[in-house]
C-alpha cells in the first residue's frame, strides 16, 4: 500500500491565529469561548483544560464571564452589540476572510439586492452572515432553491463551501428567476479552495481516501463528500484511534490518500499518517490478495 498526502491540508491561517491568541491569554478562566473556537474535539478539550469556559453554538445566552471570545466563524453586528451592551469585553478572533463576507453582504444589501447565501443553514458562520439581513435565503443544494423575489438577487457563499457545488445551485437560481438579475460574488476562502483543489488532484491518484477532522467541521465533510461523489472509498476520522486496519486490507496493493480539514491539528494528522505508514510497511512483502 502506498500513502499519498494532499499538497494542502490542515490548519488554515484563520484557525491558527485564533488558537495562537487563545494560547497567549494569561487568564482563560475569565473568558467564555462563544461557540467552538474550531470544530475539533481534541482542541476543545485542550482549551477546557486551560480553564476556558465553553458555550454551545446554539441557543447562545449572555455568558457569565467578563470577557467573551468571538470565534473565527464571526458573529453578526446585532449579536456583537448585544454582548457589548451587557458590558462584555470582546476578544475577537473573527477570520478576516469571514469579515470580508460580512462586508460583501452588507454592501449588496445596501445596493438593494435580495441575498442568497450558499451554505449550511444554521451553521455558526452562516448565522453570523445573515444575522444583520432582513431579506435573505440560505441554500445548500439545488433542490433548496425556489422562487425567492421578483427583484434583483445576489449570491454569496459560506467561506467553506465546496466550489464544485456552486455551479448547479447558481443555475437553479437563474432558472427559478428568468429575466431577473442574479449577481454572483465568490466568497469561498482561498485556504478552503486550495484544500479542495489538492484533494481533487489527490483523488486522481488514489483508490481510497482518509479525511481527518471534526465530525461537525463543514469543510472536512466537504472533502469526504468529494471522494464519495467520485465513487472512491473514503473514511472521515477524527483521530488515528478511529482507524480500523481491516478497512485497508482491500487496498494493500493500491494507493491511499490522506487529507484533513482546516480545523485539524498537525499532531492529529501526523498520528493518522504514522498509522497508515505503519500499515503500509506491514503489507510490504505480503502478496496482494
Ligand atoms: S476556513 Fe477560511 S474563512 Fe474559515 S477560518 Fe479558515 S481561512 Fe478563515
Amino acid at each position: 500500500m502506498r500513502v499519498i498526502v494532499a499538497q494542502a491540508m490542515g490548519y488554515c491561517f484563520g484557525v491558527k491565529e485564533a488558537l495562537e491568541l487563545a494560547d497567549e491569554l494569561a487568564d482563560p478562566t475569565r473568558v467564555t469561548i462563544y461557540g467552538e473556537l474550531v470544530h475539533n474535539e481534541e482542541v476543545q478539550s485542550r482549551l477546557a483544560a486551560r480553564g476556558y469556559v465553553a458555550m454551545s453554538e446554539t441557543g447562545r445566552l449572555i455568558p457569565a464571564t467578563p470577557a467573551v471570545m468571538v470565534t473565527a466563524h464571526g458573529i453578526s453586528e446585532r449579536e456583537r452589540r448585544k454582548l457589548l451592551a451587557a458590558g462584555k469585553e470582546l476578544i475577537d478572533t473573527t477570520c478576516p476572510l469571514v469579515r470580508r463576507v460580512h462586508r460583501q453582504a452588507e454592501k449588496l444589501r445596501d445596493e438593494g439586492y435580495f441575498l442568497v447565501v450558499i451554505g449550511k443553514s444554521g451553521h455558526v458562520e452562516v448565522r453570523g452572515i445573515v444575522g444583520d439581513l432582513e431579506r435573505y435565503a440560505v441554500v445548500e443544494r439545488p433542490q433548496d432553491v425556489h422562487f425567492f423575489t421578483p427583484g434583483r438577487l445576489a449570491v454569496i457563499c459560506q467561506t467553506t463551501t465546496a466550489p464544485a457545488s456552486v455551479g448547479p445551485i447558481l443555475r437553479q437560481i437563474e432558472a427559478a428567476h428568468p429575466g431577473q438579475e442574479v449577481r454572483f460574488v465568490d466568497t469561498i476562502c482561498k485556504p478552503t479552495r486550495d484544500r479542495q483543489n489538492a484533494a481533487q488532484s489527490l483523488l486522481n491518484r488514489v483508490q481510497a481516501l482518509v479525511v481527518v477532522g471534526g465530525k461537525n467541521s463543514n469543510n472536512t465533510r466537504a472533502l469526504a463528500q468529494m471522494a464519495r461523489d467520485r465513487g472512491i472509498a473514503c473514511w472521515h476520522v477524527q483521530t488515528a484511534a478511529d482507524l480500523d486496519p481491516a478497512w485497508f486490507e482491500p487496498f494493500r496493493g493500491q494507493a491511499v490518500g490522506l487529507t484533513a480539514g482546516t480545523s485539524t491539528p498537525d499532531g492529529v494528522i501526523r498520528g493518522v499518517y504514522d498509522f497508515l505508514l505503519d500499515l503500509a510497511s506491514k503489507y510490504q512483502g505480503r502478496p496482494a490478495a
